[in-house]
């Protein structure tokens, strides 16, 4: 697969990882060309400059709009706040990139709209960065429910916990702000709905509670500001195949770190997983004898693709990282023209529809239907 000249708008958290992901996705999978990391932007120039020395990028600018008009430039990373994803996606597409841009798709639904006809009329790739599909054990997961390995699935329960919102006197910084979407549901609901889809299909009706643990947080400058979304969400849901769900997330969960954990019970067995560890899963199947019974822990091996081009060695693990330069290898795989397992903005706008409906049910206080 070619070279593909690299843009990257925002060097945060997600930046950073992205950046790490193109630097290594060649030596990683070795079947594709060695991206060229072309033009880098940030906030400001020093920060812009600094950023693309330490991540290996030929120019930096404190204008995104640099980016579009880069000829050198094929694909650009959208890993700004919230925000800012429809307005540099769509900006981006119609400038004839290729785009990997960051969850959630917009704050917005309308824009999220926007951002899929961006991608259908620019018949450009648009990729979403829904990381933890690509984790090994979800793939395997997903092969062992098509199996059949624990019967027909009937309920399935998902957490998503985090901390960093759970100390009351935390600062208050952009994921708190309205113009940053709901909070726990674009923050981090659409998560474990990537891992619902990869597994079970679209979510098809939702009703659901939020709740704000704390009204206000400080500010830099000494004074106090009122949080304008909600830092937890509770839901029960329907998938495909009559299987019921729970939805939990919340990130002012003390002691959680990256917690995503998925319970799945079907009529012969069930499998648990955790990504705060995330290189193993237990199953506990029904069949052999009763006096031995139990969850099995299975560890990740190079039998679980694709482990395999990380480490030749079983039990040793992948991090969080890796699932993003699992994800770039698919987004590559995607502009070549060849199949690929990532949520494209098609499959991204159905997740935002979810949210939404989360959200109204919350308001109305009821079941939400959500149209295919
Ligand atoms: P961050 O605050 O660490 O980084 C955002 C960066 O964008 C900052 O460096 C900021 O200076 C830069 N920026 C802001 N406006 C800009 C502009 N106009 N031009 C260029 N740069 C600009 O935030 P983050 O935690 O990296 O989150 C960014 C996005 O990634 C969010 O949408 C978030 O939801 C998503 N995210 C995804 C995951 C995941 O697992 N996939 C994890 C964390 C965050």
């Amino acid at each position: 697969m070619k070279a593909l000249g690299v843009g990257l708008i925002g060097t945060g958290y997600m930046g950073k990882c992205h950046a790490l992901a193109w630097n290594n996705v060649s030596a990683i999978f070795g079947d594709v060309e060695r991206p060229r990391l072309v033009h880098l932007a940030e906030a400001n120039a020093d920060l812009a400059q600094a950023r693309a020395r330490e991540f290996g990028f030929a120019r930096a600018t404190a204008d995104w709009r640099d980016l579009l008009a880069d000829p050198e430039v094929d694909v650009i990373s959208v890993t700004t706040p919230n925000q800012f994803h429809a307005d540099m996606a769509i900006a981006a597409l119609e400038a004839g990139k290729h785009v990997w841009c960051e969850k959630p798709m917009a704050p917005a639904f309308a824009d999220a709209e926007r951002m899929l006809n961006a991608a259908f009329s620019a018949g450009r790739i648009a990729i979403m960065g829904y990381n933890y599909i690509q984790n090994p054990v979800i793939r395997h997961i997903r092969t062992l429910l098509d199996e059949g390995a624990i019967g027909t699935v009937n309920h399935v329960r998902v957490e998503m916990d985090e901390d960093f919102m759970a100390d009351p006197e935390a600062l208050f910084y952009w994921k708190s702000e309205a113009s940053a979407g709901y909070g726990a549901l674009d923050d981090f609901a659409v998560h474990p709905l990537s891992l619902l889809w990869c597994l079970f299909g679209h979510v098809e009706a939702v009703i659901a509670d939020l709740s704000k643990p704390y009204p206000d947080r400080p500010t830099r400058d000494g004074g106090r500001r009122a949080v304008e979304n909600h830092d937890t969400a509770s839901v029960l849901m329907r998938l495909p195949g009559n299987v019921s769900g729970v939805l939990m997330a919340s990130r002012a969960a003390w002691g959680r770190k990256g917690r995503i954990a998925l319970q799945i019970y079907g009529s012969k067995g069930s499998i648990l997983f955790d990504q705060e560890r995330m290189n193993e899963f237990q199953i506990y199947r029904t069949d052999g004898r009763a006096t031995e019974q139990g969850y099995a822990t299975v560890l990740t091996a190079p039998h679980h693709k694709p482990y395999d081009r990380f480490i030749p060695a079983p039990g040793h693990g992948l991090g969080f990282n890796d699932l993003k330069v699992i994800e770039c290898r698919e987004l590559i795989a995607a502009v070549a023209g060849m199949s690929f397992h990532a949520i494209d903005f098609a499959q991204g706008l159905r997740i935002e529809k979810t949210v939404h409906a989360m959200a109204r049910s919350f308001r109305d206080r009821r079941w939400v239907e959500i149209a295919a």
